[in-house]
């Protein structure tokens, strides 16, 4: 998915010297602590009182400083972690929930600006100006995608449709109506909203659409081309999480091959997701990020359980900042099936290698009758040409496959097209039937 111009011009901090960013993140770090410590929650007493906010001096220093986790912001549910008054407060969201109660975050009127600049340099990085139109289909609620998209657009100038997930048909009609020429969703959305165009007799290469700005959720490289095929569009990809603002944490700029963190926000290190010990440029592991220049949340060393890989290597764009490549899962997200790990995302990637099947997949475990050891389902939808009499065969190849790519022999179930269910927001793609699940 190389592409061969860069569409938008980046901004200063975009493109400083590393050497420069490192001392700007480390005199924004010491900032932050010195905050923390002089704050009246206990949390961070206790938790800083060791700390010498002077002993802060290269990026290197930053592992001196304890993890924030999930779980801390849970125990101080709902505003308890929250540095400024309420009073200041002017919004407030919440993670999506996906691995259990959600947490809440809030913003100051300054957090917003800075929220949208960053998710702003994201949709520029995508080559978005004033003369879009942007259609917004992330789920608008407490949700952070829809409300952190639409005033990332509406900073960038463009015009934009705030249509949220959901009401399909409405969606293409008024792609079309509109002229629309980007558009935001998750990865597992922009795949139905691509297949209602199809029902609808709408040619989506025909229209004006040409980005889309997709994430929430992983994506395989693959993934991301049936995308960009099915829609007629270039995927920029979007990562961010709640804790640390939303979505406008990273993003792919016109090379496509990683995201750029917003580093003089948002500062990222990997760490051994068992250990925690720092694991040097390029090696798989947790991203833990810090974001030290938010007024009403500031997170120190957020564990964000995601796995992906840093790199510094300069980007042909001019942006400077680390990039983080694609998520290749969440912590929480990895089966262990007959001591073997999986992640959705290596099922995702052998499978859309397979001209004969849908980008529509599940996985499925549940417990084997005979010996009560874990069974991996996988459920897949096949592409409309493919015939019956044809499905015997496919079932074998797509069985190889899986076995060469998971190590692991999995049963694999041929689902007719469009019959397994579609997301508005982020896909459901385990479903736990084990019978002593949980
Ligand atoms: P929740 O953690 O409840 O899903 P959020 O709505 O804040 O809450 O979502 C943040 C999470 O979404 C991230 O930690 C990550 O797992 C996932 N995510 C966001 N963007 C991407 C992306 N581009 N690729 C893979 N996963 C992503
Ligand atoms: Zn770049």
């Amino acid at each position: 998915m190389t592409r061969t111009s860069e569409t938008g011009t980046p901004a200063s901090p975009e493109t400083m010297p590393r050497e420069e960013l490192e001392q700007l993140q480390v005199s924004r770090v010491r900032s932050c602590v010195e905050r923390l410590q002089s704050s009246d929650i206990g949390y961070y007493k206790e938790r800083l009182a060791n700390v010498d906010p002077g002993q802060i001096v290269s990026a290197d220093d930053l592992s001196r400083l304890p993890f924030t986790v999930k779980d801390d912001l849970r125990e101080h549910y709902p505003f308890g972690m929250f540095l400024t008054p309420l009073g200041e407060i002017v919004r407030i969201h919440a993670s999506t929930g996906s691995t259990g109660k959600p947490t809440v975050v809030g913003y100051t009127r300054s957090d917003l600006e800075l929220w949208a600049d960053v998710l702003a340099r994201g949709l520029a990085a995508g080559g978005v100006t004033r003369d879009d139109v942007f259609q917004n289909a992330y789920g608008h609620g407490l949700f952070t995608g829809g409300l952190g998209f639409h005033d990332a657009a509406s900073r960038v100038g463009a015009t934009v449709v705030p249509t949220s997930a959901g009401n399909t048909s409405q969606q293409v009609m008024l792609m079309r109506d509109f002229g629309v020429t980007a558009f935001g969703a998750t990865p597992s959305y922009a795949l139905h909203v691509a297949e209602v165009a199809v029902e609808e007799g709408v040619d989506l290469d025909s229209l004006p659409l040409r980005a889309a700005f997709l994430g929430a959720e992983p994506m395989t490289e693959k993934m991301a081309a049936r995308i960009e095929e099915k829609m007629g569009v270039e995927v920029y990809e979007q990562y961010g999480l709640s804790e640390i603002i939303g979505p406008g944490v990273a993003s792919a700029c016109g090379y496509a091959d990683g995201m750029h963190v917003w580093e003089d926000h948002f500062i990222p290190e990997i760490v051994d997701p068992d250990s925690g010990e720092r694991l040097p440029d390029g090696e798989v592991g947790e991203l833990v990020l810090t974001a030290p220049t938010k007024e009403a949340l500031p997170v120190i060393r957020y564990r964000t359980r995601d796995l992906t890989r840093l790199y510094t290597e300069p980007c042909p764009c001019g942006r400077t900042s680390t990039r983080i490549a694609r998520i290749m899962g969440r912590m929480d997200d990895m089966l262990i099936v007959r001591g073997v790990n999986v992640f959705p995302s290596q099922v995702e990637h052998a499978l859309m290698g397979m001209d004969d099947l849908e980008p529509h997949y599940q996985l499925v475990l549940s417990t084997r009758e005979e010996d009560h050891q874990d069974d991996l389902s996988v459920r897949v939808e096949t592409a409309e040409h493919v015939a019956k009499a044809d499905h015997e065969a496919l079932q074998a190849r797509v069985s190889e496959t899986l076995r060469e790519a998971l190590n692991l022999t999995a049963t694999v179930e041929l689902a007719s097209p469009r019959t397994i269910p579609r997301s508005k927001g982020k896909a459901v793609r385990v479903l736990d039937e084990r019978t002593d699940a949980g």
